[in-house]
């Protein structure tokens, strides 16, 4: 069922604390956490506690959550005292998505681009 955790959902799991991340901030919603593969000195990657399967699916079901998961990523980037960030959600594989759970990318502490590749 739409919101529920999936079984062979990665994000789900790390949810679940049955695979390790590094968490930096939780809140009741949503949790934060360092990027395995990171592309910037700060990649924290910010995902709601329920499984939707991308940022447009979960703001359609809980735009309550989806207004929780941009504050955080303002949180994130205090806490890492970031001037600047850009925060991404890739949406399709085309567009590199991979973990079909949706999540916001938090990207700063270098240089970024724009436009992105
Ligand atoms: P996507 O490519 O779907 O936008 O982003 C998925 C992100 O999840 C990638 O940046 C990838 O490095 C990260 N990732 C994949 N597996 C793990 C994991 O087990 N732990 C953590 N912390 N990040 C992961
Ligand atoms: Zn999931």
């Amino acid at each position: 069922m739409a919101g529920e955790p999936q079984e062979d959902c990665l994000f789900c799991k790390i949810v679940a604390g049955q695979i390790p991340a590094t968490i930096v901030r939780e809140t009741e919603t949503t949790i934060a956490f360092r990027d395995i593969n990171p592309q910037a000195p700060t990649h924290v990657l910010v995902i709601p506690k329920v499984h939707y399967r991308d940022a447009a699916e979960l703001a359609a079901a809980r735009p309550d959550v989806a207004a929780d998961i941009l504050r955080e990523t303002q949180a994130v980037a205090d806490d890492d005292k970031l001037e600047s960030y850009r925060v991404v959600f890739n949406t399709g594989s085309g567009a590199g998505q991979t973990v079909w759970h949706a999540h916001a990318h938090v990207l700063g502490g270098r240089g970024l681009q724009w436009p992105p590749g």
